[in-house]
């Protein structure tokens, strides 16, 4: 009959749809082997990076940092720390007392508008240093010349614990005349304009190397630092003897690898899909931080929005219409993706997420936009812990260990948040390097923490250096 003869059409048009979605969400599907086969690349870079002949051409940077041990529960007093590069910025006066390695902080949270971010460099130095001012005055601190600590989440090239030179800007940033000069002198310069107070500039941390900081003040054991929150980096301590930038063979030093940059050099392009092309093309460092662009929260829902403006180009969503809203940058923030894949969630919530968003969704189309999130946050995930288990096989191996046991200091907002990524992460790296048991510790605020805690460190070897 006539009726029979439509609903099998129905059906065979939802079929012919649901192969064109499986078609897209197949390209984010990782194998076992292409799991293994990114974990080994890995481990290439990091020994390029280490290497001197060929660092000066390695993706994956390996920067040394100057940072040789971990706090010792003896350090005590109040600093101040700085914490730049992630969701916030953000002034912190944070209080250690020794012994009981208790930590008190107090922190302020300023906004950096985007004609800042993205202005020059002494506009943003001159802002950092109002709040900095703000902050003093809030706290009653005008005057008091504490040390402090910058937590500055770039690649920078470190010759000393206190100097840092910015390589190049990522994520949000691209602050003109900053790339290639020393992050302290610009914070000094500033200072010295607004001539009303002086700081004792100690440190310039990483935030991977203040997060493996203040986890490594409870646990000796962590030797790793992890974010992957708006960007994507990790750090390790590696012995001196594999580092042949830096002079010396005695102990270890930590390594902020620059992770992010791995596949600059073309070694990710059979996973690299035409989504990831065009967020990359679209973002502020076209062909830079590849790896990063695949696996953090400032990019994640970029790719989202590329692949539902493609599947809504080829009439599989929101009846075809691609809306203005859908055509805006930067929509699904890392908090959205994380709601439309709890699984606590309705789809009839799931819908409404997507209506607050400005999109007009079906029933239909609440499933597939929340499979492809699915399928983007699963391949960041297992990206990351191939990642790790390549850093964590390598500590291994140098240590010529059969088994061996690390912890892994973590923060960021893709980790906290997210309902599957770290469940995820973990499976991979329990996978991909089975003679290692990782612990995860996440970071009570490691960023202004553990640049409080580099800060005393320092201080405290300053001051065993001069006497
Ligand atoms: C930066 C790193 C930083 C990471 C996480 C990346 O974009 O290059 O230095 O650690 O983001 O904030
Ligand atoms: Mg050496």
């Amino acid at each position: 009959t006539k009726g029979a003869a439509m609903v099998t059409a129905v059906a065979s048009r939802l079929q012919a749809q649901r192969k064109q979605i499986d078609k897209v969400l197949a390209l984010f599907r990782l194998t076992q082997e292409q799991l293994v086969g990114i974990r080994n690349k890995m481990r290439v870079e990091f020994e390029y990076g280490l290497k001197k002949d060929t660092h000066p051409l390695a993706t994956v940077k390996m920067l040394p940092t100057y940072v040789c041990g971990m706090p010792d529960g003896t350090e005590k007093g109040k600093f101040l720390a700085l914490d730049l590069g992630g969701t916030n910025f953000r002034v912190l006066l944070v209080k250690i007392r020794s012994g009981r390695r208790s930590v008190r902080m107090y922190n302020k949270i300023f906004a950096i508008p985007l004609e800042i971010m993205q202005g020059t460099g002494e506009e943003l130095f001159d802002h950092i240093v109002q709040c900095i001012t703000d902050f003093l005055d809030y706290m009653g601190l005008k005057g008091a010349q504490l040390p402090l600590g910058f937590t500055f989440s770039f690649p920078c090239r470190q010759a000393s614990i206190d100097k840092g030179t910015l390589i190049e800007w990522t994520k949000g940033f691209k602050a003109t005349d900053c790339e290639g000069e020393d992050v302290v002198d610009m914070l000094r310069e500033a200072i010295k304009r607004r001539n009303e107070f002086d700081l004792d500039i100690v440190a310039v941390v990483n935030d991977t190397v203040g997060t493996m900081m203040t986890c490594g003040y409870e646990d000796s054991n962590c030797e790793v630092g992890l974010i992957a929150g708006t960007g994507s980096n990790m750090c390790y301590m590696e012995e001196m003897r594999n580092i042949e930038l830096v002079e010396g063979d005695e102990g270890k030093m930590c390594i902020n690898t620059e992770w992010g940059g791995f596949g600059d050099n073309g070694c990710l392009d059979d996973i690299h899909t035409q989504y990831d092309k065009e967020v990359d093309e679209g973002s502020l460092n076209p062909g830079k931080q590849r790896y990063e662009k695949m696996t953090s929260g400032m990019y994640l829902g970029e790719i989202v929005r590329q692949i539902l403006i493609d599947l809504t180009k080829q009439g599989l969503l929101f009846r075809g219409q691609i809306s203005e809203r859908l055509q805006t940058r930067g929509i699904f923030e890392t908090k959205f993706l994380s709601q439309i894949e709890s699984d606590r969630l309705a789809l009839l919530q799931v819908r409404r997420i997507l209506q607050q968003l400005g999109l007009d969704s079906t029933c239909e189309d609440s499933i597939v936009v929340k499979e492809v999130c699915g399928a983007v946050s699963r391949r960041a995930a297992q990206l990351y812990g191939a990642g790790l288990a390549a850093i964590v096989e390598k500590r291994r191996e140098d240590q010529g260990l059969e088994h061996m046991r690390i912890t892994v200091g973590v923060d960021g907002t893709l980790y906290k948040l997210h309902p599957h990524f770290s469940r995820i992460l973990r499976e991979t790296v329990k996978e991909l390097a089975p003679q290692c048991d990782v612990m995860f510790m996440l970071s009570e605020d490691g960023s202004g923490k553990g640049a409080a805690l580099i800060t005393a460190v320092a201080k405290r070897l300053q001051q065993t250096q001069r006497e």
